[in-house]
């Protein structure tokens, strides 16, 4: 193994972070190990047994002695701010440099209490460290940017749920776990100064360029503005529900980050929620544009010291940079339809054929990932098999004529969109599935459904299960925080 890691964070944030070690724990048992990852990431493994990287994935060992640390931060959870939230399960293990020059943070979830877990038991089950694996794995592989999942090993404890579960240690690799959240710790906490320090450290880390900026906080917040408003943009074109659009899950990096109560759409509905504790649909499907939006003027009000510090207009400037949010979002989310679509060149009318869709889709009950899949066959094949998608097949009719119409202009061809519509997502009843057999000692389910997702345009022989909407009896899909 060579495992040399960096703590660039820990050593020029102190403010940020509290020195803190993963709890001992009784039988450290590896799980899986994303082999793949390890090596993009340039972390090598070779002559590790089993029983050393469970150790180590569990938090046990600390390659070179270094000082693990749990982050602080704040946040606006539903709304409603969190002076202190911060680790409360997790450490910071410290940064790789990857071949690619990359750096990144190697995170436990699960490693035991911190200063930070305000009451909770600081662990994570079995389960939900598998269900982030799996759905982080599968949105890498979509393209969408996210944190990845290296391992999970299993602890040897029982943690209480509503049952005795197995506990687990996720590893999780992130560009950094820098949040807007970080940015209002430091703000409400510390002042300007500490907000320009951690602007600085977020520049220098993740923005290189805009290092010469004459007002740095303002261009570190027109970046996240961008990076947030493609990332929210992919996961709608791809059916991702988030599910806790909190400050604290927010990325500076631009990243997908904080699986817990997400979802991919089955059935399309703006209003979709999974999240049991999500009651007012604030985080439902169709608001995320809008919570990205909000979540960044937060960011901007932490900011806001420091930008007005460096330019009597930064008010002015920070406020028609987040008007611009709405204008940047639709850019990348008819970029992201027009290649969904198969629509080849630009027409003016491109935004409002894309739209139409989605209100022809509401309340049919058509399976978000299968629409686009049969959509590319309707050249060829006709309309029956998409017809079978909604409850009353007149509701596409007349959006069809227009698509027909619009691709005889220029069609990328079935290929083209196949390429960009998954046939094989995590499917919540899969997921479940998979999750079940694993707790109950059974790997292989999980192992196959993390195979089949992480490969998932291709259609392939005997994954016909896997693209299918879930059986009636499966009812309707609840997700659960903090589990
Ligand atoms: P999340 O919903 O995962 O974004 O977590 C929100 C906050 O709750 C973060 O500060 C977490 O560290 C904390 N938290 C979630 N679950 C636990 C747990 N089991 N023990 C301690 N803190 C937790
Ligand atoms: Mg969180």
């Amino acid at each position: 193994m060579n495992l040399r890691l960096d703590n660039t964070l820990a050593r020029q944030l102190e403010k940020f972070r509290t020195p803190w070690k993963a709890d001992e724990v009784p039988e450290p048992g590896l799980v899986l190990v994303n082999r793949a990852l390890a090596g993009e990431i340039g972390l090598d493994l070779s002559g590790c047994d089993d029983a050393a990287l469970a150790r180590l994935f569990t938090g046990q060992e600390r390659p070179g002695d270094i000082e693990t640390v749990a982050l602080a931060y704040s946040g606006h959870q539903f709304g409603q701010f969190s002076p202190l939230l911060g680790d409360g399960r997790a450490l910071l293990l410290g940064e790789i440099v990857g071949p690619d020059g990359g750096r990144r943070d190697i995170h436990f979830k699960g490693s035991g209490r911190t200063p930070y877990s305000r009451g909770a038991d600081g662990k994570c089950a079995l389960g939900p460290a598998l269900r982030e694996y799996v759905i982080s794995e599968a949105m890498a592989a979509l393209s969408i940017p996210s944190t990845r999942s290296l391992a999970v090993a299993t602890t040897g404890e029982r943690v209480f749920r509503e049952t005795p579960l197995p506990g687990a240690v996720l590893t999780r690799v992130a560009a950094s776990h820098i949040r807007v959240g970080t940015f209002q710790y430091a703000a409400a906490h510390h002042g300007v100064e500490e907000v320009r320090r951690l602007a600085d450290y977020a520049i220098a880390r993740h923005y290189p360029d805009i290092s010469g900026a004459a007002n740095p906080c303002l261009a570190l917040l027109e970046r996240v503005i961008e990076v947030q408003a493609a990332l929210v943009a992919k996961w709608m074109c791809v059916g991702f529900v988030h599910g806790v659009m909190n400050t604290d899950n927010v990325s500076i990096a631009g990243e997908t980050i904080d699986y817990g109560p997400c979802a991919f759409l089955d059935d399309y509905s703006a209003n979709a929620v999974f999240s049991s504790i999500d009651h007012g649909g604030r985080y439902a499907f169709g608001n995320q544009p809008a919570i990205c939006q909000w979540n960044l003027i937060r960011l901007a009000e932490a900011l806001g010291g420091a930008v007005i510090e460096a330019d009597a207009d930064g008010e002015e400037k920070m406020i028609d940079l987040l008007n611009g949010f709405g204008q940047r979002y639709e850019a990348h989310w008819l970029a992201g339809m027009r290649a969904k679509l198969g629509l080849e060149g630009e027409r003016e009318g491109d935004m409002a054929l894309a739209k139409a869709l989605f209100a022809a889709m509401e309340g049919q009950g058509v399976d978000f990932t299968l629409f686009f899949r049969r959509l590319a066959d309707v050249p060829a094949d006709g309309d029956e098999a998409l017809h079978g998608l909604f409850n009353d097949p007149e509701a596409i009719a007349g959006w069809l004529e227009q698509w027909r119409a619009r691709i005889a202009e220029g069609w990328g061809g079935k290929a083209a969109m196949d390429a960009v519509n998954p046939l094989y997502i995590p499917r919540n009843h899969k997921v479940e599935e998979a999750l079940a057999a694993a707790t109950a000692g059974d790997l292989a389910p999980f192992e196959k459904l993390v195979e089949v997702v992480t490969h998932p345009y291709a259609e392939r022989e005997g994954l016909e299960a896997f693209a299918e909407p879930a059986p009636e009896s499966f009812g309707k899909y609840v997700t659960f925080c903090g589990t």
